[in-house]
């Protein structure tokens, strides 16, 4: 398969490298077993690639947006599923951006060694879902320490990390001038919270992505482990959200390609009819078209990191990137699927596996609807409608 060359071809090498050792047997019998990946994550952390966002100063490799991106790019595009570990390499952002110079000596060199993982980011609540100001849990300042109580759901990874970002209100939303100030964010050490005050409820779901119910009842956080000033949370969790979504965006077109290999190959060597099923152009076409869709998605990827490396504003870009990506994604799954016939649901073919990975990312970590909005309002200056 053609694509276009870049300068990233020793990262891309590097990668295929370390990921053609946990082949799709691998990946298939970790999903068959809902287990988590953890000789792959714990390759991949050894090896560096998780930390290529940290910077040198802290045990990083203190590489660009654009390099990361394609680490988590080959990683599903070998078949791996980048969404057992990405937080690892993003979710850190919020506290270089953000936290104190005695947090970043502390936490950066450790989360870039991998001795600690700061793998989860607390914040969708059921009852509130997108609208995430309205959040219920709470953050209550008493003494040297706050006091959490509420819910929250979908948390991801809680199980495979040390540590997690938690937001939580701080100022009644009545109290404050604007939504979106009066919410806090804080470094939880998840362990010592199972012991007093949290509770872990696993969610069975169509993925293996491990994601939890959180219950908080009384759960005390030390008032240092607060990243930043109280009250601008939500602001700081936005920050870091053009990085995330440009990183999913890399996800999907990684899977967009393995997709597009797959049923390449497949097609040319399916004879029906006397000829290769992909002699038709009934089934040229959708395969053609979801190649076209991940190589305009790749360069909108492209774009952002640019603009990001270059500390430009790029949420448009970035949004962009992860809607297309996204799509293309599920696009180039549905004819995978569909020219694979009936072995596209059979598990040793591992397409359903990919097809139901890719699916989630036009649901998390953003909606497409709530892209839609962000592009309608902010780029096309439409009436604001929530
Ligand atoms: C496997 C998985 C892992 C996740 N991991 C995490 C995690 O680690 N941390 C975390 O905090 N969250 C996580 N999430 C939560 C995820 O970010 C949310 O599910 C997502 O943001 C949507 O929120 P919701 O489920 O409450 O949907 P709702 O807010 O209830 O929305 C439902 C649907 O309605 C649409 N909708 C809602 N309002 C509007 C509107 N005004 N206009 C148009 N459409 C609208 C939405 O786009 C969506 O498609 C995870 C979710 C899943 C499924």
């Amino acid at each position: 398969m053609k694509t276009a060359p870049d300068q990233y071809q020793d990262i891309r090498d590097a990668v295929r490298a370390l990921c053609v050792q946990f082949p799709d047997e691998y990946h298939r019998r970790i999903d068959a077993q809902e287990a988590y990946p953890e000789e792959f994550v714990a390759a991949l952390t050894k090896a560096g690639w998780l930390a290529a966002l940290i910077p040198a100063e802290y045990g990083g490799s203190g590489l660009g947006l654009a390099e990361a991106s394609v680490i988590m790019e080959e990683i599903n595009r070998s078949g791996g599923n980048a969404g057992a570990c990405h937080g690892q390499m993003y979710n850190m952002g919020t506290l270089l951006r953000h936290g104190s110079k005695a947090q970043k000596d502390l936490y950066l060199p450790k989360i870039a060694s991998g001795e600690w993982r700061l793998q989860s980011m607390g914040v969708t609540e059921p009852t509130t879902g997108t609208d995430t100001t309205k959040i219920k849990t709470t953050a209550v300042l008493k003494g040297d320490r706050y006091v959490v109580n509420g819910q929250k759901v979908w948390i991801s990874r809680v199980q495979h990390s040390d540590w997690m970002i938690l937001l939580a209100r701080t100022t009644p939303i009545a109290e404050v001038k604007k939504k979106s100030e009066g919410m806090s964010i804080f470094l939880v050490d998840l362990r010592q919270a199972e012991r007093s005050g949290m509770t872990v409820r696993p969610i069975a779901n169509m993925v293996n992505h491990e994601t939890n119910e959180l219950f908080f009842e009384n759960l005390e956080i030390p008032a240092e482990n607060l990243i930043g000033q109280e009250g601008m949370g939500f602001k700081y969790i936005l920050d870091g959200l053009n990085a995330e979504r440009t990183l999913i965006a890399a996800e999907c077109i990684g899977d967009g390609y393995w997709f597009i290999d797959r049923v390449r190959k497949y097609a040319s060597e399916r004879v029906v009819f006397g000829r290769p099923i992909a002699q038709n152009q009934g089934v040229q076409f959708p395969i053609a078209e979801t190649y076209i869709e991940v190589e305009a998605a790749n360069l909108m990827r492209f774009r952002a990191c640019e603009l990001f490396d270059a500390h430009q504003p790029c949420g448009a870009e970035a949004n962009m990137a992860k809607y297309l990506a996204a799509k293309a994604s599920w696009e180039a799954g549905n004819a995978c699927l569909q020219f694979h016939g009936g072995f596209g649901f059979a598990r040793e073919y591992d397409v359903e596996r990919k097809f139901r990975e890719t699916r989630l990312y036009q649901v998390a970590p953003v909606s497409t609807n709530m892209i839609l909005s962000y592009v309608a309002e902010h780029l096309l200056g439409l009436p604001r409608s929530f």
